[in-house]
């Protein structure tokens, strides 16, 4: 009998991990630049990665945590996903994920509905959710070309790149929205529309589905405000869609890689993204083979806090949103872009340089976008633990102050 591998069993150096995330310690040892011949052993690799990994992350719980997409996580969603590693079952086939195959199965029966899709699987992020909605329409209604705002997300001109599909770009109006009176000829074409622009949150009109052969709305960011019975309706008309992508590590608050794509028709759908190979039990759907299970974590936090817990939680960013535009609004040194649509606000200083004003505040609190060829100051509600009444102090600080204008 072999002795068994210390490496591959839980030990005290797993606990170690975990206190290790309640205060990091140890002192900052540089990395070995080359490969090291003999290892130092687990205790003293948890160590020296502890400063690095721990102390140099973003701080995206930060209270003043207002920049990206990016939210913290739960720690329910920690605890499994440190299960799933242990346990590193593959979603490729049912035999090396008997549970986590009904647990993802589950949680796609649970969310579907809310967006009018019959069911869907799991993959890394929107940007693979999108390219497998594009590759099922082109491959199941035999589109050729797509057509969508000047606001998409760029993974909208990837898919059209890998899948050879004709872009067709149409400019938005004032409010970011898809401009539907520049719309071209539909009737051959896939159209995708996006719920909850990448770079001012802005909802194109959802009441244009169905006016294309095939209907795609990227809903990364702005796809769980279905599950608030506050918001649902700014994704009205969502349910005629064919398909759907949802990131679940950007507003479900689950750690990466983590989305969904959904299809309206599943068994057509996936009939066209679908690959038997003689070694599987089943076909492989979509666009990845073996995948993780990510859906456990969102599970876990979704049995935590039900609907209505997360449906709090982002109602309270939305909040968060309208009282920042609040203040930007009742500020003389400050330009608000236009309201929130989905807890993004868009803004900048009147008589500052947008970068410098940026750049003058806590890093994380503010990013920035271009619009129409000018940077704009960006704040993305994403993070519960923000302490918005400190953000609003800051920013008006920083706006006020007038040390580098623009003159
Ligand atoms: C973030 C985003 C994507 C890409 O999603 P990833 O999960 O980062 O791959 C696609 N579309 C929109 C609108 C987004 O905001």
């Amino acid at each position: 009998m072999p002795q068994p591998d210390p490496s591959f069993r839980a030990n005290d150096g797993l606990n170690a991990a975990v206190e290790l995330m309640r205060s990091p310690a140890g002192t900052p040892v540089d990395l070995p630049p080359e490969l090291p011949e003999t290892g130092l052993g687990d205790r003293q690799a948890l160590d020296m990665l502890s400063c690095h990994v721990l102390g140099k992350a973003a701080q995206l719980s930060a209270p003043t945590s207002l920049a990206h997409m990016d939210p913290p996580t739960p720690w329910i969603t920690w605890a499994m996903a440190l299960w799933d590693a242990s346990l590193n079952q593959n979603m490729l086939h049912e035999m090396t994920s008997p549970f986590a195959t009904q647990a993802e199965e589950r949680v796609v029966s649970w969310l579907a509905p809310y967006f009018g899709m019959q069911g869907g699987h799991f993959c890394s992020g929107s940007t693979i959710a999108n390219l497998t909605a594009l590759w099922a329409a082109r491959d199941s209604s035999g589109v050729q070309t797509v057509v969508t705002s000047e606001a998409a997300h760029l993974s909208i001109d990837k898919a059209c790149r890998l899948l050879g599909l004709q872009l067709v770009k149409v400019p938005v109006d004032s409010l970011g929205r898809l401009d539907r009176e520049r719309l071209p000829d539909l009737n051959a074409a896939c159209l995708v529309l996006t719920a909850g622009t990448t770079a001012t949150g802005s909802i194109d009109p959802l009441d244009l589905i169905g006016a294309a052969r095939w209907t795609h709305v990227d809903a990364a960011w702005a796809g769980p405000l279905r599950l608030s019975p506050a918001h649902a309706s700014k994704l009205e008309g969502i349910e005629a869609a064919d398909s759907v992508a949802v990131s679940a590590h950007k507003w479900l608050f689950q750690p990466k890689d983590s989305a969904l794509v959904m299809f309206r028709e599943l068994e057509a759908a996936n009939a066209a993204i679908s690959f038997g190979g003689g070694y599987l039990a089943r076909p492989n759907v979509g666009v990845q083979g073996s995948r993780s299970a990510a859906a456990i974590p969102l599970l876990a936090t979704l049995l935590a806090w039900g609907r209505m817990g997360l449906a709090q939680r982002l109602d309270r960013l939305m909040e968060v949103a309208e009282s920042l535009a609040d203040a930007i609004e009742a500020s003389e040194c400050l330009e608000l872009w236009g309201r929130p649509q989905t807890a993004i606000n868009v803004f900048r200083p009147v008589d500052r340089q947008t970068d410098a004003f940026v750049a003058a505040l806590p890093k994380g609190m503010l990013s920035t976008c271009v619009l129409d060829g000018e940077t704009w100051a960006r704040s993305v509600a994403a993070n519960p633990s923000v302490d918005i009444d400190g953000v609003i102090r800051s920013v008006l600080v920083a706006s006020r102050d007038c040390d580098s204008p623009l003159a």
